[in-house]
């Protein structure tokens, strides 16, 4: 798999300071050409042509500004479980805005963890939310019992298939429970940096 040039320096040349991080079927990129002006012009063009590339860019990326379909406030999205502190959080209530305070970590859950990991990534890679939400629901079934998720006050219920919703009016703002957001109108209380 690391056959691959840097897509940014062109250079192939593995050093443990600067590795060639080769974890995507479109690009093999340093460590160190991440996050460059030149890294971020390859990315822009490479979104502009190819929607599956643009489909799997957006889900990765952190803090990603996005518009409700329902009443036009901007949120920030985000996935969850990506790092320095791979743990998931913020569960969404299946019928309204709020998330919970709960968290699922490596250290207690592991193997739920590296679950929702590799089910998380299948989905960036292409998958649609059809094809792996009934897996997550599965996995949700079978770790009930290990999890204490408690209910909303709003009747609902935390879940690990939830999807992340408008406080403004509701609506589902990503067909995904891989990911979190956050309100950049305000009106949300979770801390932003
Ligand atoms: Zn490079
Ligand atoms: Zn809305
Ligand atoms: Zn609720």
């Amino acid at each position: 798999m690391t056959e691959r040039p840097c897509c940014v320096c062109g250079n192939k040349e593995l050093d443990t300071s600067n590795p060639l991080i080769d974890d995507n079927p479109w690009y093999a990129v340093h460590l160190n050409c991440l996050n460059t002006p030149a890294f971020f012009a390859f990315n822009e063009k490479l979104k502009r042509a190819d929607k599956d590339y643009a489909r799997y860019s957006d889900l990765i990326t952190v803090g990603l500004v996005i518009h409700c379909e329902g009443c036009g406030l901007p949120h920030d999205l985000s996935p969850k479980g990506v790092g320095f502190d791979p743990t998931w959080e913020l569960y969404h209530c299946s019928d309204c805005a709020t998330k919970s305070e709960e968290e699922i970590n490596p250290y207690d859950h592991l193997e739920i963890v590296n679950a929702l990991d590799n089910l998380s990534e299948t989905f960036a890679m292409g998958a649609s939310w059809a094809d792996v939400g009934p897996k997550v629901e599965a996995l949700a079934l079978s770790v009930n019992d290990k999890l204490d998720i408690k209910r909303c006050s709003c009747g609902g219920a935390f879940s690990l298939t939830a999807h992340p919703r408008c406080h403004g009016c509701n609506s589902v703002l990503i067909e995904s429970a891989f990911h979190f957001t956050l309100d950049l109108s305000g009106s949300d209380e979770a801390a932003q940096e």
